[in-house]
């Protein structure tokens, strides 16, 4: 099979989910394989980190994060907006009457 050239370009996006530190990642490409809506694409250069090719499509799960094996290669940015904090209520007391 005929190896092709294929060329590539971030879709322009307001917020980047992701930042990764080039000093620590060793573009092992783990993050990519595991990101279920495919947003990461492997860095031209060998040994660098990929590249956030459709930063408007990230869910937000934090699965590349979790399964690279270089603690602070990358760092998910979740949205203010998307930082909620569920709290139990209390149901007696909010339902006591008199
Ligand atoms: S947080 Fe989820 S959707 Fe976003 S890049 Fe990581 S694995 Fe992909
Ligand atoms: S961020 Fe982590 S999982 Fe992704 S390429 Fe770099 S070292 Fe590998």
């Amino acid at each position: 099979m005929r190896a092709k050239k294929v060329t590539v370009f971030p879709e322009p996006a307001l917020f980047n989910p992701l930042t990764f530190d080039a000093e620590i990642c060793n573009g092992c490409n783990m993050c990519i394989d595991v990101c279920q809506v495919d947003i990461l694409y492997p860095s031209p250069e060998e040994g660098k980190p990929p590249v956030v090719l459709y930063p408007g499509e990230c869910w937000y799960g934090g699965c590349c994060v979790a399964i690279c094996p270089r603690p602070g290669a990358i760092e998910l940015r979740v949205p203010l907006a998307n930082r909620v904090h569920w709290k139990l209520k209390n149901l007696k007391q909010d339902t006591k009457t008199g």
